[in-house]
């Protein structure tokens, strides 16, 4: 085990797909993150981006090296070199393998952060920063939660904290795959998840225990981003809508269009990520819309969207925060995070864009 807490940390990431080649991106923006590496298991144009780049690149999961030399893409070394320089590894490989490589990393003695896809015992704690960034603390590892459990989470820390949630019912309406991904669907159809209530509802609660949070899911044929459909009846409700807009449009990692924006639902959210260009023309707040926030005495009714494939990257950045206790509390860490990605905090936005 390593003594001394480093004053940049060393970052490797082992997957570098979807999730993967994005948090390797946002550890290379970071002041106080050094990104060391990423791990793949064959050479794709993924690859050939990351040696592009200017990040090593390092054979994973039985990958074969000779592949690599073929394609002409020259490798650092493999996973295990890997791990020998980091002091903590992202792993972004697909579901349940995390849970496969996770032996690995203890015996190399480096700290992990784990994926949602993985069940919450393949870590010490689970994490979404807003909801509980200190249990990061002393952590050999965490898990950041899934997409849909981090909007959630995200959203249920505000609206907690504010009103008091008495009740939360959630319908979660998922996208069928990623843009990427040919061998998922439905391609036609809206398939109900017959398990009821879904698993998110749970999940929730490994960030913030005892939310009285209910949820069912759908699966419908989309790529751009899911929708939640949120009915909360709270203890304590404001006095209307607009304070819960406020509310939301000032806290970090929240965007709320108004309607003379002319964002009628994810395809237009999805122009807008590529019209400001993030890296990977990313979304990664939760997207609600003025119009679709709607308080009915103590009822209040929301959509939010979630970019899948984004809406988790900075809670892996503040996760190894958190772990290595580098920010002194969850603002500080995701000003840290949220500035180094170009998300632009509530508070410097112009007046109209609040
Ligand atoms: P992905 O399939 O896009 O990427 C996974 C990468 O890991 C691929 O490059 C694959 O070749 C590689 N890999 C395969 N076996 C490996 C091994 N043994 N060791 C290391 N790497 C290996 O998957 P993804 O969408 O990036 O998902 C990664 C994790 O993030 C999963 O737990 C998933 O549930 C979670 N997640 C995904 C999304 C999403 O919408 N894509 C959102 C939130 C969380």
């Amino acid at each position: 085990m390593r003594g001394d807490v480093p004053k940049r940390v060393r970052v490797g990431v082992n997957g570098y797909g979807t999730i993967g080649k994005r948090v390797a991106d946002a550890v290379a923006k970071q002041p106080d993150m050094e990104l060391i590496g990423v791990a793949k298991t064959r050479p794709n144009f993924e690859a050939e981006r990351a040696i592009a780049k200017g990040y090593p690149l390092y054979v994973t999961g039985g990958g074969d090296r000779s592949a690599f030399e073929r394609a002409g893409l020259p490798l650092a070394g493999t996973i295990e070199q890997l791990l020998a320089e980091v002091d903590v590894i992202v792993d972004a490989s697909p579901d349940k393998v995390g849970r496969e490589n996770a032996a690995r990393y203890r015996s190399a003695g480096v700290r992990a952060v784990f994926q949602g896809g993985e069940k919450s015992d393949v870590a010490d704690a689970s994490f979404t920063a807003m909801a509980n960034y200190r249990v990061g603390q002393g952590k050999r590892s965490l898990r950041v939660v899934s997409c849909n459990t981090t909007g959630l989470a995200r959203a249920a820390s505000v609206i907690d904290r504010a009103w008091g949630v008495e009740r939360w019912d959630a319908t979660i309406v998922r996208r069928g795959a990623d843009p990427a991904e040919t061998n998922k669907g439905p391609i036609n159809g809206i398939l109900p998840t017959l398990q009821m209530p879904s698993h998110h509802g749970p999940d929730v609660r490994t960030v913030l225990e005892g939310l009285p949070i209910t949820t069912l899911a759908v699966v419908v044929p989309t790529t751009l981003m899911h929708v939640h459909v949120n009915r909360v009846r709270l203890r304590h409700p404001p006095a209307d809508a607009a304070e819960v807009i406020h509310r939301l449009r000032t806290s970090p990692r929240f965007r709320v269009f108004r309607s003379w924006e002319h964002v009628d639902g994810t395809p237009q959210v999805m122009e807008f990520g590529r019209d400001r260009g993030l890296g990977f023309n990313d979304v990664m707040e939760n997207v609600l819309w003025e119009a679709g926030i709607g308080l009915d005495g103590p009822e209040l009714h929301f959509f939010q969207g979630i970019h899948q494939e984004s809406v988790v990257v900075p809670e892996n950045i503040d996760a190894i925060r958190s772990m290595f206790s580098l920010a002194a509390d969850a603002a500080e860490s995701m000003r840290v995070t949220d500035e180094a990605l170009g998300l632009v905090p509530p508070a410097a936005r112009p007046t109209s864009m609040k």
